[in-house]
């Protein structure tokens, strides 16, 4: 049993200071307001939910796409450090064979995790494309961007052995509302992304159950007035959750507040989209057979194209803070909100019975001091 007092505690929907904070078998046991004269003092500190990252395609020199069980067990410890305890990695557009490996290997590494990771919790797989528009392709390799294929899906599918959580398409293309239906039965999160749909092509996707925006804003056609487009669409639907890259670089912070408003903290994801030349020194680097340059931190390929992030969660709530975010809602966008949109009700929130992941802050930087999962400490 572990006992943690003194801090302020954001659950992250209600704020609780001075709280103890009692954690019994990785779980936490239970969360009052007051002191305890026995356990650790955390006087002075924040302590918030884990960080749960909905989009991340690597870090550190590990990559989602590799199809290395072990890699991703690297990636779960290394991500861990920047205070998240839960995950989705990212494959991005890859030949056949290349996702196969990849989808095999996401089951094998969560099997390995078991019931007590020492890195963050691998939740399952998203896979991001093949399945969408060559013209909204970003970093993705368009050599490999092909139409929807239920077939060619379902041997992922049973390569990972139903681990796949999230599908990023575009819903303009054949065949795709049909594969937004059947995936969404396999109680799959279809996500709208690298897409040119109209806000009518959005709404039918949404309609067929559709749930998520991909890096809302990124790849796809910008908000226009006469033309509302994907962006409104997903912005207006209340079964949307909505992803932002919040590294202040992929979107001006004007349009980060107003999607931010629009949507509000349940409906919006910090996500990092993070490749594996994130936490490395500028240089260069390849993302899906593509060459990319990382300069001051900002990863592009030849073109100019943005090709993912260096960016880490800790930060992202950190930017979120710094553009006029108050810290409660960027707490929810970074764990209660993400772990609601892929259907976590135990992750990203503390209250009695839920996973002891949580992270302790210093209150004035908001640097992380402290990384707990399970009720074990990892930092
Ligand atoms: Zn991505």
């Amino acid at each position: 049993m572990l006992v943690l007092t003194g801090a302020r505690v954001y659950t992250p929907l209600e704020v609780v200071e001075p709280a103890t904070l009692i954690i019994d078998r990785g779980r936490i046991a239970s969360l009052r307001a007051g002191r305890s004269p026995r356990g650790e003092d955390l006087k002075g500190h924040i302590v918030a939910p884990g960080f749960v990252d909905l989009h991340v395609h690597g870090y550190a020199g590990y990559d989602a796409t590799s199809g290395e069980p072990d890699l991703l067990l690297s990636l779960a410890r290394v991500l861990a450090r920047h205070g998240v305890t839960a995950f989705i990695p990212a494959t991005v557009t890859g030949p056949h064979e290349v996702l196969l490996r990849a989808a095999k290997a996401i089951a094998e590494a969560i099997k390995a995790q078991g019931e007590s990771p020492d890195g963050a919790r691998i939740l399952g797989l998203e896979l991001e494309g093949p399945y969408i528009n060559p013209e909204r392709k970003g970093a993705q390799n368009a050599d490999f961007i092909r139409a929807p294929d239920w077939d060619e899906f379902l041997e992922y599918w049973d390569a990972a052995r139903g681990k796949i959580r999230t599908i990023t398409l575009a819903p303009e293309l054949p065949g795709a509302l049909e594969f937004i239906e059947r995936a969404s039965r396999l109680g799959m999160v279809v996500s709208l992304g690298h897409t040119n749909a109209s806000y009518e092509e959005a709404k039918a996707a949404i309609a067929a159950g559709a749930t998520r925006a991909t890096h809302l804003f990124n790849a796809m056609p910008p908000l226009h007035h006469r033309a509302p487009g994907v962006v409104a669409a997903c912005l207006e639907s209340p079964q949307v959750v909505v992803e932002l890259v919040w590294d202040l670089v992929h979107v001006a912070p004007p349009m980060l507040r107003l999607a931010w408003r629009l949507a509000g903290s349940l409906r919006t994801a910090l996500i990092t989209d993070a490749i594996a030349a994130g936490g490395l020194p500028d240089g260069c680097y390849t993302l899906g057979g593509l060459a990319v340059e990382v300069k001051e931190g900002v990863p592009r390929l030849e073109n100019g194209v943005l090709a993912g992030s260096t960016l880490t969660m800790d930060q992202a709530v950190r930017n979120a803070v710094a553009v006029g975010v108050p810290l409660r809602e960027a707490l929810i966008m970074a764990s209660l909100a993400p772990a609601r949109a892929c259907g976590e009700p135990s992750l990203g929130i503390l209250r009695p019975g839920s996973q002891a992941d949580f992270v302790v802050l210093d209150p004035e930087e908001l640097v992380l001091k402290r990384v707990y999962l399970g009720g074990r400490r990892l930092l």
